[in-house]
């Protein structure tokens, strides 16, 4: 492909059908990963075949699922391979919400604590954190582009679950319908996780994802309490 493209790879990791995605600028051979968790190898292996060179990890939200860690607190035995394991590979700054900080402990001056609307520069890329609360309080998606990452709160035709420790369904709601709704219809959408297909688009979601059409919030919160959520 041209030099002066998006480098953007999406990778389905993991037995929780989690995506994972290097994005950057082929020109300078800079590319963040986006939740690096589950298989470090593959990950690092996939951005030096492209000759592009990892310097930064974007954390779309702090469940084991996205940046690894121990599976105690689910009940499981042993440990997803994450960021932790990532920073043994390669140099790179990890940026979480600065709502989920805590939850990433022991990577001292590797971590950079973003807010909504912050920008980071990958090469000649401008890419802005979004906040998007309700999956988790410190949720965020990644716009760089036209194209939106958008972690666990918009999935094809789904949103994350809101029933978790740390989840509100009502800051999921404005997320979805405000903060996501305001993006341009042709903004390209890359979920974290397989439950719809690879990509889409915001105007079809907005057209289509039943998650996206509310109206009221009252509506929203009682279908999320009537057990229409899907998965992690
Ligand atoms: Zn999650």
């Amino acid at each position: 492909m041209a030099d002066d493209t998006i480098y953007l790879e999406q990778m389905e990791l993991g037995p929780m059908q989690n995506f994972v995605y290097l994005i950057g600028d082929r020109a300078r051979r800079e590319c963040v990963v986006v939740d690096p968790a589950w298989e470090i190898d593959t990950i690092v292996d996939t951005a030096a075949a492209s000759d592009m060179r990892i310097i930064g990890a974007l954390v779309t939200h702090t469940h084991q699922d996205h940046v690894g860690g121990s599976l105690e607190s689910w009940g499981m035995p042993g440990r997803i391979p994450g960021v932790e394991e990532l920073l043994t590979r390669v140099p790179a700054k990890v940026y979480v919400h600065k709502a989920e900080r805590e939850f990433l402990p022991g990577f001292g001056s590797d971590l950079v604590k973003v807010d909504n609307h912050d920008t980071l520069q990958v090469g000649r890329l401008t890419l802005t954190f979004l906040h998007t609360p309700g999956h988790t309080p410190g949720s965020q998606c990644f716009l760089v582009d036209g194209r939106l990452v958008s972690g666990d709160t918009l999935f094809i035709g789904s949103c994350g679950r809101t029933d978790l420790p740390g989840s509100d369904p009502s800051e999921m709601y404005y997320s979805l319908t405000q903060r996501l709704g305001a993006l341009p219809d042709d903004t390209v959408l890359y979920p974290g996780h397989n439950y719809g297909g690879e990509s889409s688009t915001i105007g079809d979601q907005k057209r289509h994802n039943p998650f996206m059409r509310f109206t009221s919030l009252g509506d929203f919160l009682h279908t999320m309490g009537g057990g229409r959520v899907r998965r992690i």
